[in-house]
C-alpha cells in the first residue's frame, strides 16, 4: 500500500479494511485507486470509496407522511433542512453563473438572450432567494429563463423547481426515467412533493439557451435517469467546455448492479468528455469538488490570469474516483452476497 494512499485515507476518514472473514481484496484494490485519484482536486469525493459506509436507499417510495404536511401541499421547507452558508450569485464564465448554496448548486447557463437553469434548489424559499433575488441583485432578468433542467429526481435539486416553473411560466425538463422515479417517490418525507409536470429530455439532446448550447447525456447510477450536461462556456476570448456530473452520492441501496451501472456511466462520460475537449468539471454539490473555494478566487482574479475553474487534463481524475469507488462498492456487496 502506498504511503500517500494510507495518509489520504486516514485524513479523509475512509475505511479501507474489510470486515473480518470477508475476501474484500477486489473491493480494496478499487477503493485504493479511487482514493488515490481523489487526492489533490477531489478530496470531497473520496468518501465514496469508504468500504464501511452505510449505503441507504433514498429512491424507495415512502408511505409515511411528513410531519405537518398534507398530501400535495407545498411546504416552505419541503421537510429537508440543509444549513446553507450564503454564497452570492457569482459569474463563473461569460455564460455561466453560480446561483446555488453551499449544499447544492444551481447553474444559470446562457445570457440575457436566454437562460436554462440547471436544477431548482431544495425549497421554494431557496429558489426565491438564490435564483430570483440572486439574479435581480446582479442585474440579470429571471424572465429570460426559458427552461429548468433538473439533473435528477431528488428533492435537493427539484424542491424549488415547481415554484420557479410556475412563477416564470416555463417547463421543468427531466429524463423519462427520473419522471418515473419522482412519481414513485410521491410525497417524500425528506424531499417533499415531486414536481408535477414537465418535458422529457433524452440522451444526446441539445438544449439551447440563447446562442449557448449544451448537450445532455444520460449517466444512470445515482438515479435511473441522471443527466450530465456538457456545456460550451466562454471566458473573454477563450472558449472552454464544461461537464456537470449530474448525480454523485451512493444512496440507492447496496445494489451491485446499480454500482456497476454507475461505474459504466463514469466510463462513458470520460470518453465523451475527452472527445468533447472538456476542461472544466462541475459538481451538483459545491463542497464535493472545492467549488466554494474556486468561487471565492474569482473576484480577485487578475486579468489574463488562469481561470480557477479550468482544471485541464488533471480534472479527468474525477472519472477515476467515480468509477473505482463505484466498483469498490460493487465488489464489497458482491463479496458479502457470496458469504
Ligand atoms: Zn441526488
Amino acid at each position: 500500500m502506498k504511503k500517500t494512499f494510507v495518509a489520504a485515507a486516514f485524513t479523509l476518514g475512509v475505511t479501507l479494511q474489510p470486515a473480518l472473514g470477508q475476501d474484500m481484496s477486489a473491493a480494496q484494490a478499487h477503493a485504493r485507486l479511487g482514493v488515490e485519484a481523489a487526492e489533490g482536486q477531489y478530496l470531497g469525493y473520496a468518501s465514496l470509496c469508504d468500504l464501511e459506509a452505510r449505503i441507504r436507499n433514498v429512491n424507495l417510495p415512502k408511505q409515511r407522511k411528513p410531519a405537518n404536511a398534507k398530501q400535495g401541499e407545498r411546504r416552505p421547507t419541503n421537510g429537508y433542512r440543509p444549513k446553507p452558508a450564503h454564497i452570492p450569485a457569482t459569474q463563473v464564465f461569460d455564460n455561466l453563473w453560480f446561483l446555488g448554496t453551499a449544499s447544492t448548486t444551481t447553474w444559470l447557463y446562457g445570457t440575457e438572450e436566454g437562460y436554462v437553469l440547471i436544477d431548482g434548489l431544495t425549497t421554494d424559499a431557496q429558489a426565491q432567494k438564490y435564483v430570483i433575488e440572486g439574479m435581480e441583485a446582479t442585474g440579470l432578468s429571471p424572465s429570460a429563463i426559458t427552461a429548468i433542467l433538473v439533473t435528477h429526481g431528488h428533492g435537493d435539486h427539484y424542491g424549488g423547481a415547481d415554484y420557479l416553473a410556475e412563477l416564470l411560466g416555463v417547463d421543468i425538463l427531466m429524463s423519462r426515467e427520473d419522471w418515473d422515479l419522482v412519481a414513485t417517490l410521491g410525497m417524500h418525507p425528506r424531499f417533499g412533493p415531486p414536481p408535477r409536470t414537465g418535458g422529457i429530455v433524452e440522451d444526446g439532446d441539445v438544449l439551447r439557451a440563447g446562442s449557448s448550447e449544451m448537450i445532455l447525456y444520460l449517466t444512470p447510477g445515482h438515479t435511473p435517469g441522471t443527466i450530465s450536461p456538457i456545456l460550451k462556456v466562454s471566458d473573454g476570448d477563450s472558449q472552454h467546455v464544461a461537464m456537470l456530473w449530474g448525480g454523485t452520492g451512493f444512496n440507492f441501496g447496496p445494489d451491485v448492479k446499480i454500482f456497476q451501472t454507475y461505474a459504466a456511466s463514469a466510463q462513458k462520460m470520460r470518453e465523451i468528455a475527452k472527445a468533447s475537449g472538456v476542461d472544466v468539471f462541475l459538481s451538483g454539490h459545491p463542497r464535493r469538488d472545492g467549488t466554494v473555494k474556486l468561487l471565492a478566487q474569482l473576484p480577485s482574479r487578475a486579468n489574463e490570469a488562469a481561470h480557477p475553474f479550468v482544471r485541464g487534463a488533471g480534472g479527468y481524475a474525477l472519472f477515476d474516483v467515480l468509477e473505482h469507488c463505484a466498483l469498490a462498492q460493487a465488489e464489497r456487496f458482491l463479496a458479502q452476497s457470496e458469504e
